[in-house]
This record gives C-alpha cells, structure tokens and sequence, in this order.
C-alpha cells in the first residue's frame, strides 16, 4: 500500500513564489508538512475558489473567509475512503463558532498544460458603420474594455486577426486609454501586440477602427468570406487571445468569454444570423437602419447575413430556441415538399441535439441556437458561439449537426485550446456525432493505414498532413477515446465526469490535462495505462489514483483533513 499525497499547503508569504512555478512535483504536500499559525490566520478572498485559477490580486482585497458555500466547487462530493489522521496538517483548534482558515493550493496544471490567455474580464463593443453585402467591405469601430484584470496585468496584450490570415483585414488606427498607439505584430499579421504600461488599471480601454474586404476562400471553409449571397462574419474582429498562428484545419480562435454589444447599420430588413439576441431595431436619418444585439459569456460573436435567408424555428423541449437561415438557392433538384421536410429536419435534429446535450452535460445557457445556410462553397459545417455554419446539401446532415450541436458545448461554452488540444473538442463533437444518433453504440473504425498522427497533435504538427489525415488523427481517433474512457469507467462514472466537467470549466478554459485528470477522479478504474498508450503527454505518472481530487485555489483545513491521503491501492 503506497500513500500519496497530492496536495501542497502553501501560505500566504510564499504565495508570489509559488505563483512563479508550475512544475507537477510542486504540487505535492510533504506528509511532514505542518501549517504554522500565522499561516492559517490568512485570510484569502471568498472568490478564489470559484475559478480554476488563481487569483492573487483577490488576495490583496476582501479578507473575507470562505464560507463552504464558496468552496463548493473545489471540494469532492464523496469523501475518500481511507483518508487518515497521520496524513493530515495539523492544525490549530479552531474557537467553537469559527470556520477554520482555509490554505492556498496551486493550479496543479503542468507546464504545458497552462491556460496562456491573460485572465482579465473584458466588454466588447463593436459598431459596423459600413458594410456591403455584395462586395464584402466591413467598415468597424470597435471597443474592447477590460473591466478587470484578475491577475497582475501583462507585459502584453495579444490580439488575434483571423481575416488577417485570409488578407481581409487593414487596421485604421488604435488607441490605448485615449492615446494612439501603434501594435506591433507576429504570426505574419495574425497577432497584433499591444505593449501595456505598467500599473495599467482596470477600466482600460482599447479602441480599434478597421476595415475588411472579405472576399473569397478558395477552400469554402472561411471563417469570414464572401460566397455568392451570403457575406460571413465568423472570428471577424481583433480579439484578445495569446501567441498562436492562423491555422485552417483545428479552429484558430482562442478566446475566454466575454460580454458583447454589437451594432450592425445597413439596409432596413437585411437579414442578419447572429450570435447574441436582438436589443433594438434604430431607423437612421440616412434611411438606414442600426440593429443592435448583445450577449453575455459568449467566447465570440458572429454574424451571417444574406438578402436571400429566410427564417424558420422552433422551441426545444427545454426551451431553447432554435431559427434556421435558409436560402431557396440550397434547394435546388427537391421538391417543395422535400425542401420544407428538410428544413423541420434542421430544427428538429438541432432541437434534439440540444435538449439531450443538456441532459448529458448541463444546460444550453443561452437563448437560441442559431444554424446558417453558409453558402454554396461552405463543405460542411463550422460551429461558433450561438450560431452554426452548415451546408443543408451536406450528405450525413443530421450527423453534422450533431457534431456542430456539441461543440457549443465543447469549444463554445467549455473553452478548449482548440489548436492544442484538438482531441477534446473535435474528438468529443465526433463522439456526440456518432453517440447520439446511436444511443452511443458506433465506435468509429481504425483506419487500414493506421492514425498518422498521435491524438495529442496540435495543428502545427498537422498542418499540411491534409485535412483527412487531420480528420482520422484529431477527430476519428479522439472519438474512439472518449468511447474507450467511457467503458472502463462504466456508463454512470463516465457522465458523473462529463457533468462535473461542464460545472467546473463552464465559461472557463478547459486543458487536456483538466479532462483527462477529471476522468480518473470519477473512475474506479486507474486510466493511466490508456492515458500512457494513447499520449505523449509526461505527466500522465503524476495524475492522481482513480478516485482522488485534486484540489486547487483555498481550501478549508477541513477539506484537506477529509482528503489528503486518499489512495486506494
Ligand atoms: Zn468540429
């Protein structure tokens, strides 16, 4: 019997240290450890423990003490079953009366396991002024607020540009808190830099004029681009994001939720797709009108418009609303009757797909689900937040939209590093796509040639392979994980996870590390051995035992007494 202890006590002067390593052997306790009483008289905010990371400027304000209601989140449903006393930190007798002190536990995240956006609360506010339907030129202004900064502000703020990977963008002019500045930029234009001076503080404000000729993709698969009728406004704007490149295959957007204000002025009854609901409809002196839309804790915010969409919907049985934007020109050789049974098809697969997402993982937290007729060089489909790209031509269509349907989940609502980590998200959208349709019965074959790539490829590595040898690699191969995860923890276990997944990293980034990690908390079966076939990833050793939490962010004494030593073997 081997004891192991996962959890490190840290206190308060250490905190800035601790916050500087991330190595995987930091986060182990030493069973000697002692807290000493000034130590547990520290009294951390009340709101660390609600995010997944650490927050140290909360530790310079509100010395509130964490009721158990905050740390709700961090502490395991079941207690271990053979947590011991030897085990635990000693600490001082609490008074009668007082909830114990809590003590500060790291991010056990690997190195390469970091979340690297900046953890800062942002409001977007993006004003179209100009925008022309049939040449695809987008006149913008945009604001970005940051409303808090929940860590020490960067050095840097990174913007993505994906038009900017197509050739679409040219930026106007910048200005940092009223000052113009000019950003620098990496990734051949797709990043722009903006240098921070120090003890920048929250409210700061980050304004943007650009403009975009969006024009065509070659491929059909743009974000953005003009095709026949249809002008696409997907990842169309600077968003704050880390150092990565464009890339066509996994995803390129990488982006923590945020709140929107949209406006969109142009011809009175224009059809607009759009993430976010409608605010209000504003008759401009010129003629034109100004749509306004918002939204809150959306990763992103796309708009689709076409003269030729017209609209149909439906509420889902769990009330969510579902409008499909669908244009006559996509019904070419059916008939009437054909077209129209397609169309309820949409909006029933989309309505199912919903509820039983919802029923599976936790609930669709928006208002409406939107799909797209993207256009007639669109290939297939492309989720974004609220809103999906499809081709209604597309062979499987129930089968694409499945998948689109759980990346709202995976991707949009759960953040994924989608360039990094692509079998989570592409991986767990081809699981539903297969699963649902099935009752979860079709497991997607092993190619004859064999996966050329291992599952843990980013697209870097990828890049150039082509988009099947993506396809099997990435999303073929990571369905067969979720399935081979799923029958060694039992159908029961495997949910459990998937539900406490969705609680935990619900409008936050999830890693690899965090799932996979997760899995094992919820299993009775150690998983490491499928981890250590499946991955390249070195620090699948240092994941806990089947059954033992990890716990990060302040955490009562209590709670570390009741687990710290769990092992089942
Ligand atoms: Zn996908």
């Amino acid at each position: 019997m081997t004891r192991s202890l996962r959890l490190l006590l840290v206190w308060l002067p250490m905190l800035p240290l601790l916050l500087a390593c991330s190595g995987p052997d930091e986060t182990r306790i030493a069973e000697t450890e002692t807290p000493t009483v000034a130590a547990l008289s520290a009294t951390p905010t009340s709101t660390a423990t609600a995010t997944v990371e650490p927050s140290v400027t909360a530790t310079a304000t509100s010395p509130a003490t964490p009721s158990p209601a905050a740390t709700g989140t961090m502490v395991p449903s079941q207690a271990p079953p053979t947590a011991t006393a030897t085990a635990t930190p000693e600490a001082e007798p609490t008074p009668l009366g007082q909830s114990p002190p809590p003590a500060y536990v790291p991010d056990p995240r690997p190195v390469d396991q970091q979340v690297t956006l900046p953890d800062i609360d942002t409001h977007y506010q993006l004003d179209i002024t100009e925008i022309n339907v049939d040449t695809g030129f987008v006149q913008a202004s945009q604001t970005i607020t940051i409303r808090e900064f929940r860590e020490p502000p960067p050095e840097q703020l990174m913007l993505q540009v994906v038009p900017a990977g197509y050739g679409f963008f040219t930026l106007d002019r910048m200005a940092l808190n009223g000052q113009e500045i000019t950003p620098g930029t990496l990734n051949d234009g797709f990043t722009l830099v903006v240098d921070l001076p120090q003890g920048i503080q929250a409210p700061a404000e980050l304004a943007i004029e650009f403009h975009l000729n969006v024009g065509i993709d070659p491929t059909g698969w743009g974000y953005s681009m003009l095709d026949a009728d249809v002008l696409r406004l997907g990842y169309w704007y600077p968003a704050i994001s880390d150092d990565h490149s464009f890339g066509d295959l996994l995803d390129p957007s990488y982006t923590r939720v945020s709140g929107f204000d949209v406006s969109v002025t142009t011809e009175p009854g224009m059809p607009i797709a759009h993430t976010g609901d409608l605010a209000s409809e504003e008759p401009q002196p010129d003629g034109r009108v100004r749509y306004s839309y918002s939204s809150t804790d959306t990763r992103d915010f796309a708009l689709v418009l076409s003269r030729s969409y017209q609209v149909v919907s439906t509420i889902s049985a769990t009330g969510v609303a579902v409008e499909y934007y669908w244009r006559s020109a996509a019904d070419g050789g059916l008939s009437a009757e054909a077209a129209e049974q397609r169309r309820q098809n949409v909006l029933f697969w989309t309505a199912d797909a919903v509820d039983r997402l919802s029923a599976l993982l936790g609930p669709y937290p928006y208002s409406t689900l939107r799909i797209v007729d993207a256009g007639p060089a669109q290939p297939a489909g492309i989720e974004f937040a609220m809103l999906i790209y499809i081709a209604p031509n597309y062979p499987s269509l129930d089968r694409l939209i499945y998948h689109e349907v759980a990346h709202q989940w995976l991707y949009a609502i759960i953040g994924t590093r989608t360039q990094i980590d692509g079998w989570v998200d592409e991986g767990g959208a081809e699981f539903f796509e297969r699963g649902l349709p099935t009752d979860f019965a079709e497991v997607p074959p092993v190619p004859a040639e064999g996966y050329l790539f291992p599952l843990d490829a980013h697209q870097d590595e990828i890049e150039g392979a082509g988009r099947n040898q993506g396809y099997f690699s990435i999303y073929e191969q990571g369905a067969r994980f979720y399935y081979d995860v799923m029958s060694l923890m039992g159908w029961d276990a495997f949910w459990a996870a998937m539900t406490d997944f969705y609680e935990r990293f619900r409008f936050e980034i999830a890693t690899a590390y965090d799932l996979l990690a997760l899995w094992q908390r919820h299993s009775d079966v150690d998983l490491r051995p499928l981890y250590r076939e499946t991955f390249r990833y070195e620090w699948i050793d240092n994941l806990a035992d089947p059954g033992v939490e990890i716990q990060q962010g302040w955490v009562p004494i209590l709670s570390l007494r009741s687990t710290a030593g769990a092992d089942r073997n």
